[in-house]
């Protein structure tokens, strides 16, 4: 097919353009390079640097789009709400309405776990209730309602995949390596990673007075390569006037302290943790059931324990 990936230049959009390029598609990457880095764009991809709201051109001739070009940060969501509206909400509807002029009829897209909120039950499963915490999640969650609307009325074939917390790097055949590297770095095991490479003296810990088992917040790691590997599944199973929705997570908690040891194990350093005040927006715990990708699309996560994800992430690391 002849893809659009939105935000290719990012972590996750260049590892699945990377996998569609694998898999034979023909790949355009659209990017604004906001956050994210051109020599990430997959050899074999096309790279056209530019903004979703301005996608009409980018778009002639494409079977579908993956749209990854988002803000996905919850803290600076909280901070600056309109930044969230604007580039998640806002440019998300330029692009549909883009789509529907250009007569391209399928998308997959980044949505997040983030618009459970506090969940009321774990695992959660997505036709548990969404009562988002912050404003990166409910921008997330307002194009999901969106989409529903959009493949309810215009024939849009629309599948959502709801991210828990994605790490870990994916070497593609050809050898190159795709990591993690924003320029302002606010998740868990980079920052962690960044103390054992000796770039900063200690991590911090946001909050240890959670209702959990050691005071700290749980989250659900799923490898990016396996993350990658549900996006081709995902695009073979849109089907028009249908908006499909699946979590993507490995099934299992770890807290913050359970991360940061499993670091300590997997480089050898000692990894210096603070304890801070907590993040404004950040639920308890959140940890997905993916057993409805699982049984629909027959995903399988391959790298699914922490060590095997915080090992590659530790591997891809320049030194
Ligand atoms: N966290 C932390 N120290 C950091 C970065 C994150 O304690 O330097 C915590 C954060 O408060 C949250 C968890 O780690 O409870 C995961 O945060 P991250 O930003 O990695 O992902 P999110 O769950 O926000 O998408």
């Amino acid at each position: 097919m002849k893809l659009l990936v939105t935000g290719g230049a990012g972590y996750i959009g260049s590892v699945v353009a990377a996998q569609l390029v694998e898999a034979g598609h023909q790949v355009t990457v659209l990017d604004d390079l906001s956050t994210g880095h051109a020599d990430a764009v997959p050899a074999g991809a096309r790279f056209v640097e530019g903004s979703i709201t301005d996608a009409a051109d980018a778009l002639a001739g494409m079977d579908g789009v993956l749209h990854f070009a988002a803000r996905s940060l919850v803290g600076e969501s909280v901070r600056e709400p309109a930044l969230y509206w604007n580039h998640n909400l806002g440019g998300t509807l330029a692009l549909l309405d883009a789509m529907r002029a250009a007569g391209v009829g399928r998308i997959v897209f980044s949505s997040t776990a983030a618009v459970y909120g506090e969940p009321e039950r774990s695992p959660i499963e997505e036709s548990d209730p969404t009562r988002p915490t912050n404003p990166y999640g409910a921008s997330k969650l307002a194009v999901d309602t969106a989409l529903t609307a959009f493949a309810g009325v215009y024939g849009l074939a629309a599948v959502s995949l709801r991210y828990f917390n994605v790490g870990g790097a994916h070497t593609a055949r050809d050898g190159r390596s795709y990591r993690e590297r924003h320029t302002v770095e606010t998740h868990l095991i980079p920052n962690v990673l960044a103390v054992a490479l000796g770039g900063r003296e200690s991590v911090d810990v946001f909050g240890t007075d959670y209702p959990t088992a050691d005071g700290t917040c749980v989250r659900d790691y799923i490898h990016v390569a396996d993350l990658a590997r549900a996006h081709l599944l995902a695009l073979d199973a849109c089907a028009p006037g249908e908006h499909k929705v699946y979590n993507l997570g490995s099934g299992a908690g770890f807290s913050v302290r359970e991360v940061i040891e499993v670091c300590r194990d997997v480089t050898g350093h000692a990894i210096p943790a603070v304890v801070r005040e907590r993040r404004p927006g950040d639920p308890a715990v959140l940890v997905a059931s993916s057993a409805k990708i699982q049984r629909e699309l027959g995903w399988k996560p391959e790298r699914t324990t922490l060590p095997e994800i915080v090992a590659d992430a530790w591997a891809a690391l320049p030194r």
